[in-house]
């Protein structure tokens, strides 16, 4: 905080406040913050809230009841702390409570507070590696549960609340995302799961994610009803070989352009480079995604243990589209890869 100017964070219930405390009362549109300074805290909370909130945040409370409003309670605030000349928000506070806080604090200056927090949860502690490690288990039981539930005549969503049923018998304790993508659906990177019918002869992307103990997984593999084309395995196999080439070149010190040109530039040679549209990956810890993003113009050298995915796709609208996703963490000298399964196409039927 002192490196960057901020004399105050604001944090709302997030994962960021998850990461500093081990707790977030439940977001909604009451004002709620863990107020920072450098030899202070104060969490403001609403009443309803407080109780739960004392087990895990060791700082002063003022609370608030639902009949009074927030309004003395912030007064407090103001009054402990003066005149800050930045305020670190929480970048994913809501709208109504960051207005009340420019409210209060008129000639202050904002910024988000993952200028001071994106560092730090980057770098992931070996507990947070374990916890990463235990969810992503329960990703590879979801994929197995998707590959056995599709079939010709089932639907994606169908398959979606399979994946679910398969997250949650492995542990799982939030089942976060499910996209199910079926023939041409599965040329949308980011597929809403439909009602549409899987049929013979085309292939199935499952991208899929969960949390444990507030960590998260994400993963796709892709699977393919009865014998794929010609076509589809070429694909398939120059964006397997594109996760391959970025994995190798994963390990401390590596530039972040680097990983994603290493998988760029494999689809670039096959003639597929426009149908790359996407970064190669994003962070992942207690956000599905959160810094480092994985792009090829940040210049800024891999750490180890940095959590990310590993995620490059081609899609060719109205035709089909392949990705294969791996959450990696790097390590002293390479690349951990979370999942155990392979990145082979699942034939099924
Ligand atoms: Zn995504
Ligand atoms: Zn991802
Ligand atoms: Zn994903």
């Amino acid at each position: 905080m002192a490196e960057t100017g901020i004399d105050l964070l604001a944090i709302p219930p997030s994962d960021d406040l998850k990461y500093l405390t081990g707790f977030a009362p439940h977001a909604d549109e009451r004002p709620c913050y863990l107020f920072i300074a450098e030899n202070r805290g104060l969490f403001l909370v609403p009443d309803l809230n407080a109780n739960q909130s004392e087990r895990h945040i060791r700082q002063p409370f003022v609370t608030y009841s639902d009949a009074q409003g927030p309004a003395r309670a912030l007064a407090a605030a103001r009054d402990q702390f003066r005149a800050p000349r930045k305020i670190g928000v929480g970048d994913t506070m809501r709208a109504d409570a960051m207005l009340l806080l420019q409210d209060v604090w008129r000639e202050t200056a904002f910024i988000p507070a993952s200028t001071v927090l994106g560092p730090l949860r980057m770098r992931k502690a070996p507990d947070e590696i374990a916890a990463l490690r235990r969810v992503a288990a329960t990703a590879d039981a979801a994929i197995e549960a998707a590959v056995k539930a599709s079939r010709p005549g089932a639907t994606e969503r169908q398959v979606a609340a399979a994946a679910g049923a398969g997250f949650t018998s492995a542990g799982a304790s939030e089942v976060a995302a499910a996209i199910v993508g079926s023939g041409p659906n599965s040329a949308y990177p980011h597929h809403q799961t439909s009602d549409r019918v899987l049929k013979s002869s085309e292939p199935v992307l499952f991208d899929l994610g969960s949390r444990l103990e507030g960590y998260c997984s994400d993963i796709t593999r892709m699977a393919f009803l009865d014998k794929p084309s010609a076509r589809y395995l070429e694909i398939h196999k120059i964006v397997n070989d594109a996760v391959q080439a970025a994995l190798s070149v994963i390990r401390p010190g590596t530039s972040i352009k680097d990983v994603d040109l290493a998988a760029r530039r494999v689809i670039e040679r096959a003639d597929h480079g426009d149908h790359f549209t996407h970064r190669t990956g994003h962070g992942i810890g207690l956000s599905v995604h959160e810094p480092p993003s994985i792009t090829h113009t940040d210049e800024a050298p891999l750490e180890a243990g940095m959590a990310f995915s590993v995620e490059p796709g081609i899609y060719l609208p109205g035709e089909f589209g392949v990705r294969l996703e791996e959450i990696v963490v790097v390590t002293a000298s390479g690349a951990e890869v979370l999942s155990k399964l392979s990145r082979d196409l699942r034939v099924v039927g």
